[in-house]
């Protein structure tokens, strides 16, 4: 096969265009094309009245040596490298110890998914409750039903943190051994649409991935891996620097030699718990900052003009960043485009906001996370002190919102101008349970404010409207990233607890849905190989 790249045709252009642009390429005829398959889809939109979609192409043809040959100077045509994924390990079958999972948020489901595959029969430790059960616990929470279960939310239960979600599947990791196609196809397999494997920026949906997480349970199962739920791990057992077992809060204790550690940003209580037994953990900067809604439209219309809503554009989104003078950067984190806020608590008296889409992505408004970055410095001290800081911002904001989780929200007007929202304007927030007009300017510290305030006019200039006075904020985001990184070596294992991996978001090794199962890969083929190769 060869790759084609930079494959460039109109926006609305006929399927047989395809062809036609290969043929051209590299001067061929028909006879000799075998067939194509779309690698990747993305368009380029810097040109709001010329937006191409750009292709890359894998093709075969009759004559494929002597194009090689040919073409080998061109930096658009080369050998379709091999991206398919080939098993590390297998389990000898006299192996009996299981290695533990921790989590099953997308790291510990795909390390658990990895160990199973390789005949690990591992077992998955999850806190929180089956996703079916979950969604019940999360969404009467959403409808104001039923008060906050600090074990069944949008942070914890089957799935983890990005089961609510839109499902972005893209991240800025380098990956050269392809491991993310290897979580793409994975997904597939559970049911998720083959289109992930070629657009670019991907998403799923929050419905959809209820059901990919409850396949991806099933195969597990199936490979002989078990799943706990409401199995949250209290305790852990380490004997001169060597980890030992779990004991979980039902008191059962589970012995094993290996075990990953995927527990998500916001596993405080278990963050104490494994600083409190000597495991090296650091202070690491992230984000705070709002979530911001608009009108989807207006966003739309900024980045594609006429042809906005064009159906392989989809709704748009965007990715913002300024740097202001206070020497802070803002920047638009987790882009939601015709999405809802949710609140995304796990602690009764805090809150939180973050954002989901449904697969349509069809909802009125556009949202974003505007957030600053703070380093430890601005929460010196303790290694566990960002956590502090993360619990006095969604304290603040329960307060503002009215201690009744919700939402404190202000008008971005109003927030310019420094006065406290009274009424809505012509956005109507998403947030549920609800919001509560306020001044925002009170729930974080004066130089994100400061930064934030100067950042939004600056954002209008690249999207028109950004800054319009009645896009609403809603308060606060707190959790972009893991608040600490719990530093392993190079095979993984944490920096002084042999047999422990830290892995995922919560350990600071991953950002997002798709770098954490390639995380919670990379892992499971360590803990495979070091269980086959104590030594190495
Ligand atoms: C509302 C929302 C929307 C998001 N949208 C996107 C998106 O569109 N795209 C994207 O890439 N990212 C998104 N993210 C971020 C993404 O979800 C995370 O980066 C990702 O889930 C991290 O994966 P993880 O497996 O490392 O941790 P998590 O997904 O947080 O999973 C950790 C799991 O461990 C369990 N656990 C914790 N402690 C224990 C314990 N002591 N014992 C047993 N179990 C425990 C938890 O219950 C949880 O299920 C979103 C996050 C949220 C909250």
């Amino acid at each position: 096969m060869l790759r084609l790249t930079e494959v460039k045709l109109p926006l609305d252009h006929p399927q047989e265009a395809i062809e036609m642009a290969i043929l051209k390429k590299l001067q061929i005829t028909a006879a000799d094309l075998i067939g194509y398959k779309i690698f990747k889809r993305s368009y380029d939109a810097r040109k709001k009245g010329e937006i191409t979609l750009v292709y890359i192409l894998d093709v075969e043809t009759t004559k494929e040596k002597q194009l090689c040959d040919r073409f080998k100077k061109d930096p658009h045509i080369s050998i379709t490298p091999d991206m398919s994924y080939r098993l590390v390990a297998k389990a000898p079958s006299h192996y009996t110890t299981r290695p533990i999972v921790i989590g099953t948020g997308p790291c510990g489901m795909f390390a658990g998914l990895l160990l199973a595959q390789m005949g690990f029969r591992p077992i998955l430790l999850e806190r929180g409750k089956a996703v079916r059960d979950r969604t019940v616990d999360t969404f009467a929470f959403w409808k104001n039903k039923e008060n906050l279960n600090p074990e069944s939310n949008a942070q914890f239960g089957e799935g983890g943190a990005g089961t609510f979600s839109d499902g972005k599947l893209y991240s800025q990791v380098k990956d050269p051994q392809h491991y993310g196609r290897k979580v793409l196809t994975e997904l597939v397999n559970a049911g998720a649409s083959p289109e992930i494997l070629y657009i670019n920026k991907p998403h799923i949906g929050t419905f959809k991935l209820v059901g990919i997480v409850q396949s991806i349970r099933a195969t597990i199962e199936s490979l002989g891996g078990e799943i706990r739920f409401q199995s949250r791990v209290e305790d852990i057992d380490i004997e001169n620097g060597q980890v030992r077992g779990v004991k979980l809060a039902s008191g059962e204790y589970i012995a094993s030699n290996h075990i990953v550690l995927a527990v998500g940003h916001s596993s405080r209580d278990t963050f104490r718990m494994l600083f409190e037994r000597g495991v090296y953990i650091e202070a690491k900067p992230f984000s705070i900052g709002f979530r911001v809604e608009h009108p989807q439209p207006i966003i739309d219309v900024a980045r594609f003009g006429e042809k906005a809503g064009h159906k392989l554009l989809g709704a748009a989104d965007y990715k913002l960043v300024h740097h202001c003078q206070n020497g802070r950067s803002v920047y638009s984190f987790c882009m939601c485009p015709g999405g809802l806020v949710v609140a995304a608590a796990s602690e009764p008296g805090r809150l939180v906001t973050n954002g989901m889409s449904q697969y349509s992505r069809n909802e009125r408004n556009a949202n974003s996370a505007i957030v600053v970055g703070i380093t430890p410095d601005d929460y010196p001290g303790h290694p566990l002190a960002g956590i502090d800081f993360q619990r006095r911002l969604e304290e603040r904001a329960f307060e503002l919102g009215g201690s009744n989780y919700y939402a404190p929200g202000q008008l971005i007007g109003d927030f310019l101008a420094n006065r406290s929202s009274t009424a809505l304007g012509t956005v109507h927030p998403s947030y549920a349970p609800g919001v509560h007009l306020s001044d925002l300017s009170q729930s974080l510290p004066d130089y994100a404010i400061a930064a934030i305030r100067e950042a939004l006019p600056a954002f209008d200039q690249k999207i028109k409207g950004f800054a319009m006075n009645d896009a609403i904020l809603t308060g606060v985001e707190t959790r972009t990233s893991s608040p600490i990184r719990i530093k392993r070596q190079e095979n993984y294992q944490s920096l002084n607890t042999q047999g422990l991996y830290p892995a995922g978001e919560g350990a600071g090794y991953a950002g997002g849905i798709l770098s954490a199962g390639i995380d919670g890969i990379k892992v499971a083929e360590a803990v495979a190989l070091n269980i086959l190769q104590p030594n190495n």
